[in-house]
C-alpha cells in the first residue's frame, strides 16, 4: 500500500492533542513509534509528562459544561458527522493502524476501521436513549423519578493491540452521554487515537471534549488515575496493571471499569462439525496476530475428535501466510515488537521441557528476519496447570488438550484465573445451552469464535475485569443515577416525623 502519510510530518506538531489542539509532551523523554513489521521508526515524540495531564484534564473540565448540557439530539448529530468524517478517512486510518502495528491491511481495513465506524454511528444513536425507572408515586405521597447524569471528566487508558478501537470504545459512550475525556493510548501505538480525536475536532466535536495524552503508564498513567478532577477510571491492559490501577483509583474514591486479560477456552464436543472447528480454532487464534484478549488460546478437543483436530489445525496453520502487512494476501504480520516477540519465543522454549510443538514454535528467516514475526504455533500434551495453559501468552499460540466427559471439558473450560470469552462447539442444542450456562466469561459463542458487534456488550468475568464495553449496557458505566423526590402533601407536619420527635 503506497499511499499513506508520513506520520512524522503529520504529527510534528507533537503527540498531546489538547484542547483541540496538537501539542508537544513536557516530559523531557522522548518515544518511538517502531513499524514491527521491518524495525523502522516511524514517528519520534517527546512523551508527556504530569503537566500535560494536567492541562488535558483541565481541557477536558472546562469544556464538561458545554457538552453536558447539550441536547442528546445535538450531541448525537455531531457524532453521527464524525462516524462520517472517519468513514472518509479510512484508508488513512487502516495505513496507520497497520504502520505502527503490524497489522495486515486486510484486517485493518476489514475489522479495525469499519468496527470503529459502525461504533461510533451505533453510540451517536444511544446518545439519545437514556433510560430510567418510570416517573410514580411509589410511596403515595411522593412523586419519585430518575434523572441519568454525566459524571464529569473521565480518565481512560488503552493498550496497543487494537489502538484505533479502542480509543472508540473509551470515548464513544462516555461522551454520548455528556462527559469529557482524557484518554492515554499506549505509548508504542498512539498515532490513530490522535486521528480519531482530531476527527472528532473536523466533525465539530468541541474542543476539550477528547483529549489525548501519550506518556508511559508510570507517570502519566498513574497521575491520571490518581487525579483529584477525574471522576472515573476506564482501564483496558493487563491484569496485572489493572490491580495497580485499581489501587490508585480505590484510594481516590474513583468509579472503576477495569477490562483486563483474557485466556479464551474453545471447547470442542465430539458431535461437532470438525471442519467448522477447525476453521474457527485457526482464525480465533491467530487473529492479530493472537494478539487479542478474547481470542481462542485454550482447545479442549472430546477424546473422538482429539487427533483429527490436532492434524487438521497444525495442517491449515501451516498454510497461512506471514508477510508484508501491506500486502493484501498476507494472513499473519509481526507482534507488536521484537521484545515481545522474544517473550512469547521463550514461553514456547520453556513449553518443550514438558509438551509437544506440533507445528511452528520458531520465528521465520528470510525476508521476514527483521520482522517481529514468529511462526503460528500448535502446542499439545501440556498439562492443565502449566504455564503454557495457564498464563496469557498474547502471541500465535494455540495449546490443545483432550477431554472425555462434558462434565469435565467444562470444568477445565473455567480452570484459569480469567473469564473474558469462550466458544463452544456442537450440534447438540442441550450442549450448547449448558455450555453457555456453566462457562464464566463475559462472552459464550456458540459454532464461533471472535464476532462482535456494537449492540452487544463486552467485559470480563474473574480476572478479567468488570464494566461493559460497546452497547447500551456501556452507559450504565459512564452515567450516574440521581434519584428526585417531590413530596406532595404541602403539609409542614408530616407522619413520619413523628418517629423522630412527638407522637401522631
Ligand atoms: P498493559 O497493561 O501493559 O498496558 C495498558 C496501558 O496501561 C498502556 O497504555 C500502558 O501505558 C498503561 N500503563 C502501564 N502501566 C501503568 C500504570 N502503572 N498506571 C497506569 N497505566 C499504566 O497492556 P498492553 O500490553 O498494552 O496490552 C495487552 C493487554 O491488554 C493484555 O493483557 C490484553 O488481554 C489486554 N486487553 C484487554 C482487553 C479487554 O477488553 N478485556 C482488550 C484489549 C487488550
Amino acid at each position: 500500500m503506497g499511499n499513506g502519510f508520513h506520520v512524522q510530518d503529520r504529527f510534528a506538531g507533537g503527540a498531546q492533542y489538547i484542547g483541540g489542539k496538537l501539542r508537544s509532551g513536557t516530559s523531557g523523554r522522548h518515544h518511538e513509534v517502531v513499524n514491527p513489521a521491518t524495525g523502522e521508526t516511524v514517528y519520534r515524540y517527546e512523551l508527556a509528562g504530569t503537566e500535560d495531564v494536567d492541562a488535558a484534564v483541565a481541557a477536558a473540565a472546562a469544556a464538561f459544561p458545554g457538552w453536558s448540557g447539550a441536547t442528546p439530539g445535538e450531541r448525537s448529530d455531531v457524532m453521527y458527522r464524525f462516524a462520517t468524517e472517519l468513514a472518509g478517512q479510512a484508508d488513512d486510518l487502516a495505513y496507520a493502524e497497520s504502520l505502527q502495528c503490524g497489522k495486515p491491511i486486510k484486517l485493518s481495513t476489514g475489522f479495525d476501521v469499519p468496527g470503529t465506524v459502525d461504533n461510533t454511528a451505533f453510540f451517536a444513536g444511544a446518545a439519545r436513549h437514556l433510560e430510567g425507572k418510570a416517573a410514580a408515586e411509589y410511596d403515595g405521597d411522593h412523586t419519585s423519578y430518575v434523572r441519568r447524569e454525566a459524571i464529569g471528566v473521565i480518565g481512560s487508558i488503552a493498550p496497543w493491540n487494537y489502538p484505533l478501537q479502542m480509543a472508540a470504545w473509551k470515548v464513544l459512550p462516555a461522551i454520548a452521554a455528556g462527559n469529557t475525556i482524557v484518554l492515554k493510548p499506549a505509548e508504542t501505538t498512539p498515532v490513530t487515537s490522535l486521528m480519531f480525536a482530531q476527527a472528532a475536532t473536523v466533525a465539530g466535536i468541541p474542543d476539550g471534549v477528547i483529549n489525548i495524552v501519550t506518556g508511559a503508564g508510570r507517570d502519566a498513567g498513574e497521575h491520571l488515575v490518581g487525579h483529584p478532577d477525574v471522576v472515573m477510571t476506564s482501564f483496558t491492559g493487563s491484569t496485572a496493571v489493572g490491580r495497580r490501577v485499581a489501587e490508585i483509583a480505590t484510594s481516590t474514591v474513583k468509579r472503576l471499569h477495569l477490562e483486563l486479560g483474557g485466556k479464551a477456552p474453545f471447547l470442542v464436543f465430539d458431535d461437532a462439525d470438525l471442519e467448522a472447528a477447525v476453521n474457527g480454532a485457526v482464525a480465533g487464534s491467530l487473529i492479530n496476530t493472537g494478539q487479542d484478549c478474547t481470542a481462542a488460546t485454550r482447545a479442549y478437543v472430546q477424546r473422538p475428535l482429539y487427533d483429527a483436530f490436532v492434524r487438521d489445525v497444525a495442517a491449515l496453520m501451516e498454510t497461512v501466510r506471514l508477510g508484508d502487512p501491506f500486502d493484501p494476501s498476507t494472513d499473519l504480520g509481526p507482534l507488536i515488537s521484537h521484545a515481545h516477540r522474544d517473550r512469547v519465543a521463550a514461553v514456547i522454549e520453556r513449553a518443550r521441557a514438558y509438551a509437544t510443538v506440533v507445528t511452528g514454535g520458531e520465528a521465520p528467516g528470510g525476508g521476514l528476519r527483521d520482522g517481529a514475526y514468529y511462526r503460528p504455533t500448535l502446542v499439545a500434551d501440556a498439562a492443565q496447570d502449566s504455564e503454557i495453559v495457564q498464563s496469557e501468552i498474547f502471541g500465535p499460540v494455540l495449546v490443545v488438550l483432550p477431554f472425555d466427559t462434558d462434565d469435565e471439558g467444562i470444568a477445565l473450560a473455567n480452570d484459569t484465573p480469567y473469564g473474558l470469552a469462550a466458544s463452544a462447539w456442537t450440534r447438540d442444542l442441550y450442549r450448547a445451552n449448558r455450555a453457555t450456562r456453566e462457562i464464566k466469561a463475559g462472552c459464550v459463542w456458540v459454532n464461533d469464535h471472535i464476532p462482535i458487534i456494537s449492540e452487544m456488550p463486552h467485559g470480563g468475568y474473574k480476572a478479567s475485569g468488570f464494566g461493559k464495553d460497546m452497547s447500551a449496557y456501556s452507559f450504565e458505566e459512564y452515567t450516574q443515577v440521581k434519584h428526585v423526590m417531590y413530596d406532595n402533601s404541602a403539609v409542614a407536619r408530616k407522619d413520619w416525623h413523628r418517629t423522630i420527635f412527638g407522637d401522631r
